[in-house]
């Protein structure tokens, strides 16, 4: 037992602690707990990292403890008159999405691509998802937020109506702090009525360039349109014939998708369909839940960029690249790269390409400005909270 693990259980016995390897992680019950064990960090001048289920965490991140919420993990309360939902922050997206499915409520972030994901970190990291240009981020549909702070107390921000405005957006700077200043212990949402209908169909292409064109296509037309993903062959499991494949999903009344669809096969080469909520999600999961790397490169870039500009430029370099695997999430303007063996020279090319185009690669780092410094040292005066978060660069 190592002195941390030793120390946490004399002062604080009930709380659960785990080695998982050799990471020590607390698993708090409820918000005391949380507070409890902050005080006792600051005390013992510990550095925390607040996790839900970890999948984020390099292990470059190395903390003195984790801090999970995953053992926090109710529904707290679904208000069905009002459309809104408060839960614990250590639900996953899609235990809670399968709860909301029964009462045909939907809080708009997709599950499909990482199912374990909870709340807490999704708030953390401001998601979006596949849907995120239809249907915006996870934050968006945030009304109040229940957190602590990295000396120890319980905060209340927003509330659990829609109306909700008192100073300052306390809500939103807390929520999308990364970890850094607090931890989320719980959230209430506003939520939409479930789509009553889905479709989803799937095109192929030989190139980024057409497969774009039939995006801007079905864009043109101003359909209600969730997602569109353009996917190499092989990711799509397409034969060799094709380079790529389009998915795109359809979501509304049974009678507008329907006639959406006619409308879409005779403009383009449809080559199959999938209609119906829960048979569009399984396949959604099983594509994208599948691939268990993010892409060795992601670039982000505008809708304009990603239709127009980008296109050629990936057909140029993929030319080149023949085992490279691509996916373009049009929903929310991101394009990974799968580049199995030369990652970063791939890179180092794309960046000298792309210098004129609107585009940022998911690992640069923006220097934080006096601004974060004031604030975090201010909140966080023994700087035990995610010290050293990789997304940060402080300058002094
Ligand atoms: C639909 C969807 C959209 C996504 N969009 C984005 C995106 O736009 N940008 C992006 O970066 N990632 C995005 N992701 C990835 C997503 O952030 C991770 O899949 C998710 O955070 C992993 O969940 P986790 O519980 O394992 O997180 P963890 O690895 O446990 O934590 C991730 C981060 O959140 C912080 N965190 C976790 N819980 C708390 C808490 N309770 N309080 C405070 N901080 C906490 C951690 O400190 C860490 O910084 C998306 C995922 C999905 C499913």
């Amino acid at each position: 037992m190592s002195s941390i693990e030793g120390k946490i259980k004399e002062k604080l016995p009930t709380l659960q602690v785990d080695m998982i390897g050799e990471e020590l992680v607390v698993y708090p019950q409820n918000p005391g707990e949380v507070s409890s064990f902050i005080e006792f960090c600051n005390d013992e001048k510990i550095s925390i990292i607040p996790v839900g289920s970890g999948t984020q965490i390099a292990k470059a991140d190395q903390a003195g403890v984790y801090l999970s919420t995953r053992k926090m993990n109710k529904i707290v309360e679904l208000a069905e008159a009002d459309l809104t939902v408060s839960v614990e922050a250590g639900i996953t997206i899609k235990e809670l999405a399968e709860v909301l499915k029964e009462y045909n409520f939907l809080l708009p972030v997709s599950y499909h691509e990482k199912p374990n994901s909870t709340i807490g970190s999704l708030l953390a990291r401001d998601a979006g998802g596949i849907e995120q240009y239809a249907r915006g981020t996870i934050n968006d549909y945030l009304l109040g937020l229940e957190f602590i702070t990295p000396t120890g107390e319980l905060i209340k921000t927003g509330g659990k109506t829609v109306k909700n405005v008192t100073g300052y957006d306390f809500t939103r700077l807390f929520a999308k702090s990364w970890g850094t200043l607090g931890v989320i212990t719980k959230a209430t949402f506003k939520l939409i009525p479930m789509p009553v209908e889905k479709a989803l169909f799937i095109t192929h292409g030989t190139s980024i360039d057409e497969l774009t064109w039939q995006m801007k296509e079905v864009l043109a037309k101003r359909y209600s349109l969730m997602t569109f993903i353009g996917i190499s062959n092989k990711l799509l499991g397409l034969d060799e014939g094709s380079r790529c494949g389009g998915v795109f999903v359809l979501a509304g009344s049974k009678q507008a998708v329907t006639h959406q669809l006619e409308v879409l096969k005779s403009l383009l080469d449809i080559k199959q369909i999938i209609i119906g909520t829960n048979s569009v999600d399984a396949y959604l999961e099983g594509l994208l839940g599948s691939r268990n790397s993010q892409g060795d490169i992601i670039l982000g870039t505008d809708r304009r960029t990603l239709l127009n500009d980008l296109p050629r430029e990936l057909d140029a370099i993929l030319k080149d690249n023949i085992s490279m695997e691509i996916l373009i999430d049009g929903g929310q303007g991101l394009v990974q790269l799968v580049a199995m063996t030369n990652a970063q020279e791939i890179k180092k090319i794309l960046k000298d390409r792309l210098k004129e185009l609107k585009c940022s690669f998911s690992d640069d780092r923006a220097p934080v400005d006096i601004l974060y410094n004031r604030l975090k040292r201010n909140l966080d005066p023994n700087g035990i909270m995610y010290p050293n978060n990789p997304r940060f660069v402080e300058v002094s």
